[in-house]
């Protein structure tokens, strides 16, 4: 038994989404050739909302409220919008072999899927605690939150490594992800420090019909020197899974990704927005005790700035921020920094620059992000107890 497709991507998050968004943007398939295989039983959508408004004690966010690509303000690509375009969605299948050689995937009912070009979307998958050897980690009250059907649940206590018990109504541990790269380890190249699959700057693995995005993709940043990361953020899977569809439809006109690092979040009252390296010199800035904190920091690397955060900015401020970063801004005097804070950041966005391909590649939506270990989780307390009732985003 078994079906064959020109295009399959496998996983259905929200890189997912976004490429089957540029796929029918760009209208280089017919009906019937592209597919999107899933674990899940539901079309991908915004998985940040797990952590926020899907929590919300009132008026929580429901499907099809935030499939894709609902969290960029692009379209809502419900089921109807795949059937529409053409797109066969294979949900609730999990894929467990590959074979690259032969472009094929075996799903667990024991279907053989064929496939030309290939787009690995497989994300994530949240770390337990046994892996940290901690006993009893899969007992009924303990729950991980990775998709729509975990469910949140309560624990009682938790004991510290020292023997101290600490109560407490609920915990949330932050202990992070691991990329699902299992079904082409042996296969494709990996990333030993960053633990994804290697991809070229055109999304590209070391097969030249598979392609990865999202949390499982390792790419080069051009400003980092084209250094290998892979990150794991919303905007980034957003970013990746529509570039590599460009490259795959439109090689020749498709440049290397040049992205900028970026993650935001929201927990309680603050949110904030990171861009860029946190490596080097910090420098904090700004006033973090009145009732609307305004505060950040530089990262400050070989006399440039590598990163920057800022919590309760505004648009235009972030914007400075992000221009900052990309444009690697030149600190003569790290204590003058300190004292401009974020003064420094709004005049070098104001600063006329020569089109030098430097501009703002990617600017990012702005709505609000985290990162996916630590900071998902806590925004999880904060969803569901308190400050999350107030905003509905993705
Ligand atoms: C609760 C939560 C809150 C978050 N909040 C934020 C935030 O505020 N800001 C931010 O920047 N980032 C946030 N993130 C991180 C962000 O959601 C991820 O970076 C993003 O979802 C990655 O997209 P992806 O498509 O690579 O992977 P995913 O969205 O994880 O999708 C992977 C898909 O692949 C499927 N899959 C995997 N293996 C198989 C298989 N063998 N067969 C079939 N299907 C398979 C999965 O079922 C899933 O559908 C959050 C993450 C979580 C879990």
């Amino acid at each position: 038994m078994g079906r064959a497709f020109v295009y399959v991507i496998l996983g259905g998050g929200v890189a997912a989404g976004y490429a089957a968004l540029e796929f029918a943007r760009r209208g280089g398939y017919s009906r019937g050739e592209l597919c999107i295989i899933s674990e899940e039983a539901v079309a991908p959508y915004e998985r940040p909302a797990l952590s926020k408004g899907y929590l919300l004690p009132e008026g929580a966010a429901r499907l099809p409220g935030f499939h894709t690509c609902v969290g960029a303000n692009d379209e809502l690509l419900t089921p109807k919008w795949y059937k529409e375009q053409g797109i066969e969605l294979v949900l609730g299948t999990k894929v467990i072999s590959a074979d690259v050689r032969r472009k094929t995937l075996l799903t667990g009912t024991g279907e053989t899927i064929s496939y030309k070009t290939l787009i690995i979307a497989t994300g994530a998958r949240a770390l337990k605690l046994q892996e940290f050897g901690i006993q009893g980690s899969d007992a009924s009250n303990i729950c991980y939150l990775r998709n729509i059907d975990d469910a949140d649940k309560l624990v009682t206590a938790v004991i510290l490594k020292d023997g101290r018990h600490l109560p407490a109504d609920m915990v949330v541990v932050g202990i992070g992800i691991r990329a699902n790269t299992s079904l082409f380890e042996g296969q494709l190249m990996m990333s030993t420090e960053n633990g994804g699959i290697k991809v070229n700057g055109q999304l590209q693995t070391s097969d030249s019909s598979v392609y990865a995005v999202g949390d499982v993709a390792a790419f080069p940043i051009k400003l980092f020197d084209d250094d290998i990361r892979r990150l794991e953020h919303v905007d980034s899977a957003r970013r990746t899974g529509r570039h590599a569809v460009a490259s795959i439809l439109d090689p020749s006109k498709t440049r290397d990704i040049d992205y900028l690092p970026f993650f935001y979040s929201r927990v309680f009252t603050l949110s904030w927005q990171f861009y860029g390296d946190n490596v080097g010199e910090v420098v904090h800035f700004g006033d973090f005790t009145s009732s609307s904190p305004r505060f950040g920091a530089y990262w400050v690397n070989k006399g440039r700035i590598a990163g920057a955060f800022l919590e309760g900015g505004s648009r235009e401020e972030y914007e400075a921020i992000s221009i900052a970063v990309r444009r690697e801004a030149v600190v003569t005097d790290m204590g003058e920094l300190e004292k401009q804070g974020l003064a420094l950041a709004i005049q070098e966005s104001q600063k006329e620059v020569p089109d030098s391909g430097l501009a703002v590649v990617g600017k990012p939506t702005y709505a609000w992000h985290a990162t996916a270990g630590v900071i998902a989780a806590v925004s999880i307390a904060a969803i569901g107890y308190w400050y999350g009732r107030k905003r509905r985003r993705w």
